[in-house]
């Protein structure tokens, strides 16, 4: 299903709920899927975790989207704004189960833009969505002592998709 589509179903569930005066968008977060914003009366879906999920874990977004709006309706009819008592109540009438998922556990990540490997046994040891701060004083690749086995590594910032070695 595209995302806009999704969109619209779940704008559909909303109205059923009689959300009528709230908003539904996506956003472009990348490692939140849902998010009830209560003052600004609106729900937001991550469009890049849509993406990375819909063929896996079409059920798991759908279900998402039923865990924020019933966020909403806990917050419009009992003032509980938490995952508390009045919130799993609600997640009963629109058919959840009222547990709170870690994003990123059980999901498919939205894939990263960078990835930080060690160079020398191409193991990844960290991603990044952007260039993170410290390639402004480390540069693209530094050594890095580990803790643990006393040895300097070689570490590389590497763009994903993109061939390490190809500048050599
Ligand atoms: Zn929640």
């Amino acid at each position: 299903m595209t995302a806009e589509a999704f969109l619209e179903k779940v704008s559909e569930e909303m109205v059923k709920h009689d959300l009528h005066d709230w908003s539904l968008k996506f956003s472009s977060t990348k490692r939140i899927m849902g998010q009830c914003f209560f003052c600004e009366k609106e729900i937001r879906i991550s469009r890049p975790f849509y993406e990375a999920n819909k063929k896996d874990y079409y059920d798991e977004m759908w279900q998402t989207a039923l865990h924020e709006i019933a966020h909403a309706l806990a917050f419009i009819h009992d003032n509980d704004h938490c995952h508390g008592e009045a919130w799993r109540k609600w997640c009963g009438v629109v058919g959840t189960p009222a547990n709170v998922t870690g994003s990123g556990r059980d999901f498919n990540r939205v894939t990263p833009k960078y990835n930080l490997i060690n160079s020398v046994t191409d193991e990844i040891i960290g991603h990044y969505y952007r260039k993170p701060k410290w390639v402004k004083t480390h540069g693209l690749s530094f050594f890095f002592q580990n803790k643990n086995s006393g040895k300097l590594e070689h570490h590389q910032l590497v763009e994903v998709g993109a061939n390490k070695n190809k500048d050599k």
